[in-house]
């Protein structure tokens, strides 16, 4: 059956775009974490009307497509279907940036553009308007991080709320406009989220009811100023007294976008790999050494950052004020603009001295993060994937985690920005983390005013049985006591999502009868989101 539909597809997209051999599937096999999926092909289409033919195709003969952008997906399955046996729709070919509109600051982008593409197009033109970029790095998609309802920080920084107007495939070949899409003459697709009647697009983000051809995003208009916000508090004791702080300075609107407080050991991972000698090959990090550390590059227990901008007049009001709420609750506050890191580089010694950081050693980091919130795609913070990795990244150019073999898997559960939560949540967190041989390597971003996304990576030797098992035991643990207590990951993996769908749950009864009644052949990414 299967070799029938594959002969089908080469008919509609060609041979050469018709992968079956073990050496042309090695990259969508490879992984970052544990679970491994058998992938009989990869197909890849150019356009909409190959992806109706293929779907109808799949369809008559029951075989499974799993959409992919760019398949990255780091720490999450990367580009593995969720079922073994699902052929993998590669979409990365349809990498056209169809549209982007100065005036009204958005884009419409196809599934295989990356944020390095649309940010050197908005460069190359002039175009005065930023993106916001992922920590996953400049390789990986737009659209494929819009779907899963990430997020980055700076403006826009929740991407699915920044998301406006989606074409969808469905499983029968039909194609959806979402929004006021679907009026043949509609001016305001992409400048008007909610259209007229049922709000669709909510559907086809964590789910498998479709596959998505086209989205609008909403970009930022480059602000007369910017300036990035840093802050350490030196002391775990300072943590209780900062949340509300921060709180109270997202409801008054003062930063753009995401706010991040990360924890020594989480800057300590993205500024180099296991210190395997000087730990005698023993894991996991010695609090001697952590200190040692973090000392030496002086970072605080506690380590913030978050954007500022608009006018010059809005962007002192705001310094101002953010100093003013942080004062005696944090250690150093430090605001960088393009001015003063420019002469940061220019003297690094001499502003180590002054602001009581060890600018030689962050310089790159602070650049690279200062960067991403301006909208310049980095690699800052996907090196962290490598942390346990014993060899060093392998690939020349842009860094892989997956091709490097890095053992990563994300939990990410949504914590109350509260103090009182923040510190229930450790607690339940860190002796499951300990017991295993893991480091606590947490950064809570204020996704909004009300909740902190805590985004922890699990990292392990993925050469060693011994560590996959540890990590593969510490996430099930983790993900069991956590929910028990109420604080529910924001976004499942292949290694997370059937803990969650095959509960007896009206939620997901409702999920499978919107898959029968949109899907009826069950051809798009089966088992994701969904039973
Ligand atoms: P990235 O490479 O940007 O990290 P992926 O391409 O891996 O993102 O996408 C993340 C997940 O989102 C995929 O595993 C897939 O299930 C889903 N996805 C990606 N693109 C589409 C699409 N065009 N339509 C439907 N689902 C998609």
């Amino acid at each position: 059956m299967l070799e029938t539909v594959i002969s089908a597809f080469r008919q509609i997209v060609g041979d050469s775009h018709t992968l079956t051999d073990p050496s042309s599937l090695r990259r969508y096999r490879a992984r970052t974490i544990p679970d491994q999926r058998q992938i009989p092909a990869v197909v890849r289409p150019s356009s909409v009307e190959e992806i109706q033919q293929l779907v109808r195709v799949a369809a008559a003969h029951q075989v499974s497509l799993y959409p992919i952008s760019t398949g990255n997906n780091w720490g999450y399955g990367s580009a593995q279907p969720t079922r073994d046996d699902t052929v993998v729709l590669d979409l990365g070919r349809m990498n056209r940036i169809l549209e982007v509109n100065t005036e009204l600051a958005y884009a419409v982008v196809e599934p295989g553009v990356t944020q390095q593409q649309l940010y050197a197009y908005l460069q190359e033109r002039r175009i005065p308007l930023c993106l916001n970029p992922t920590g996953a790095g400049p390789t990986c998609s737009i659209l494929g991080n819009t779907l899963e309802r990430g997020f980055g920080i700076g403006p826009n920084g929740d991407h699915f709320l920044a998301q406006c107007g989606m074409e969808v495939v469905l499983g029968t070949g039909d194609i959806l406009r979402t929004g006021f899409g679907h009026f043949p003459a509609a001016r305001t697709t992409h400048l008007y989220k909610w259209g007229v009647g049922p709000y669709l697009d909510g559907l086809f983000t964590q789910s498998n009811l479709g596959i998505v051809t086209k989205i609008g995003v909403w970009l930022t208009p480059t602000p007369e100023q910017f300036a990035a916000c840093y802050l350490t508090c030196n002391s775990e004791a300072q943590l209780g007294e900062l949340i509300p702080a921060i709180r109270g300075l997202l409801f008054l609107g003062v930063f753009q976008g995401p706010v991040n407080l990360l924890h020594r050991n989480r800057v300590l991972i993205m500024l180099g790999q296991y210190p395997w000698q000087e730990m005698d090959g023993r894991t996991p990090l010695s609090e001697p050494v952590a200190s040692r550390l973090a000392a030496q590059k002086k970072i605080g227990a506690w380590n913030g950052v978050g954007a500022i901008s608009g006018s010059r007049a809005q962007v002192a009001a705001a310094k101002r004020t953010i100093a003013r709420a942080l004062k005696g609750k944090v250690d150093r506050l430090t605001f960088l603009s393009d001015d003063r890191l420019h002469l940061l580089k220019r003297f690094p010694r001499m502003f180590s001295a002054i602001l009581k950081m060890n600018i030689p050693d962050l310089l790159k980091t602070l650049e690279n993060s200062y960067g991403m919130m301006k909208g310049v795609p980095s690699e800052v913070a996907l090196s962290l994937a490598y942390w346990r990795n014993r060899q060093k990244s392998g690939s020349a150019g842009s860094i892989n985690p997956a091709l490097d073999r890095c053992g990563l898997m994300w939990f990410a559960p949504i914590i109350p920005m509260t103090s009182e939560d923040v510190s229930a949540f450790r607690s339940i967190i860190e002796p499951i983390l300990a017991r295993h041989g893991l480091e606590t390597c947490i950064t809570l971003t204020a996704v909004n005013e009300r909740c902190f996304d805590c985004t922890l990576p699990i990292l392990f030797d993925s050469e060693s049985p011994g560590e996959v098992a540890a990590a593969q035991a510490c996430y099930a643990e983790l993900h069991d006591a956590c929910s028990r207590a109420g604080y529910i990951p924001y976004r499942l993996g292949l290694h997370s999502m059937a803990l969650e769908t095959t509960k007896d749950d009206v939620f997901w009864d409702v999920v499978e009868r919107l898959k029968t009644a949109l899907d009826p052949a069950g051809v798009v990414s089966p088992g994701r989101y969904s039973r």
